[in-house]
């Protein structure tokens, strides 16, 4: 028997395993994007329209808004430095290239 800890990590195997919606397809793993609940984790029904079951299972907690309006911001911000990231790698790309230690140290941003 698995002892429960109430500060039990939201990310241990055991939240991510695989669960079934009611038309007993495996539920799909998603992250939200949305303002209200960026980065908010939760599985759902992977069919869509009228043939979806209803099955919506949140993995987190609601978000505290200005928590979810800081993450939507980042997102947002991280999205126009990536793109600005990758314009300029092909600028330098044309130029001839750039020592490779520099480059990996800039996508260690990407894991967000
Ligand atoms: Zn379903």
């Amino acid at each position: 028997m698995k002892k429960m800890s109430a500060s039990s990590s939201i990310s241990s195997p055991e939240e991510l395993q695989s669960r079934t919606c009611k038309c007993e397809f495996l539920a799909r793993y998603y992250t939200a994007t949305t303002l209200e609940n960026g980065r908010r984790r939760f599985y759902r029904c992977r069919r869509v329209g009228s043939n979806f079951c209803g099955y919506w299972n949140w993995i987190d907690d609601k978000l505290p808004r200005h928590v979810s309006t800081m993450i939507h911001n980042q997102k947002v911000e991280l999205d126009s430095i990536r793109k600005g990231k990758n314009h300029l790698k092909k600028i330098v790309e044309d130029m001839g290239g750039i020592a490779d230690s520099y480059l990996k140290e800039m996508t260690a941003d990407e894991m967000f």
